[in-house]
């Protein structure tokens, strides 16, 4: 089994998701008391929070580096970014190591291929939502056309992520109000939804909307756990 290096605490709410679902993978797999081989590299968010709100991506990405290379130095076989948005700085922390990246739009995208779903929605903090290097990254590389909500919905869903689901806040009303996004952006031609933060599995499931979707934090852990087992 592959030493698994996570880069996590963006926000450790989601990190903890992903320790979780990667062991239970890994029990799945091989059964008995066999669990995952982790190393974690957990950043202080707020550190990063401000690095983005202040759009000094640069500097983010050589914090979320730094902690590759250590991961990598540390013994981790490849490198788990846990979060949508830091992928933005995927290619500055590809070029610090020569260890393998899990990028996260990849199982995601895989997923909706199978499905032979080829427009979806897409939820995720306005970085993820309003920039190329997600929704650009579908496109070319997998042929996915991505929805995103107007203005008004996608500045709810970035504050109920950075207000509430990244401090564990998990409110009935911003779960109504989620719902609604959805079904506007089915009517738009949504035929599934992206989860593209780590966080939002937090906050409904299934059973609260029609629409199938996609979550980017069990896709990418169930990556990382396939990746970890290959050998074996
Ligand atoms: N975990 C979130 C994501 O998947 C948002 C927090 C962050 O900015 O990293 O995008």
């Amino acid at each position: 089994m592959k030493m698994i290096g996570l880069i996590g605490g963006m926000s450790w709410e989601s990190t903890a998701i992903y320790y979780r679902l990667i062991n239970e993978g890994v029990k799945a797999r091989l059964g008995g008391h066999h669990s995952a081989k982790i190393i974690l590299y957990s950043v202080d968010f707020a550190e990063i929070e401000h690095l983005q709100k202040s759009d000094r991506w640069i500097e983010a990405g050589q914090m979320l580096s730094e902690a590759a290379r250590a991961l990598q130095n540390a013994g981790a076989d490849f490198i788990v970014l846990c979060t949508n948005t830091m992928h933005k700085v995927a290619s500055a922390i590809e070029s610090a190591i020569t260890i393998p990246f899990l990028h996260i739009a990849d199982p995601t995208a895989e997923a909706i291929k199978a499905t032979g779903i080829s427009t979806v929605g897409l939820l995720g903090t306005r970085f993820t939502m309003e920039q190329d290097f997600y929704v650009g990254r579908l496109r070319n590389r997998h042929q996915i056309k991505t929805i995103v909500p107007d203005t008004e919905d996608r500045n709810e869903v970035h504050r109920v992520i950075y207000e509430e689901l990244v401090h564990g806040r998990i409110l009935e009303s911003s779960r109504r109000c989620f719902v609604d996004i959805v079904a506007r952006l089915e009517q738009r031609g949504a035929h599934a939804i992206i989860l593209g933060c780590t966080e939002i599995g937090m906050l409904f499931d299934q059973a609260h909307i029609d629409l199938k979707y996609f979550d980017s934090t069990k896709l990418h852990a169930d990556m990382a756990v396939k990746f970890a087992l290959v050998e074996q």
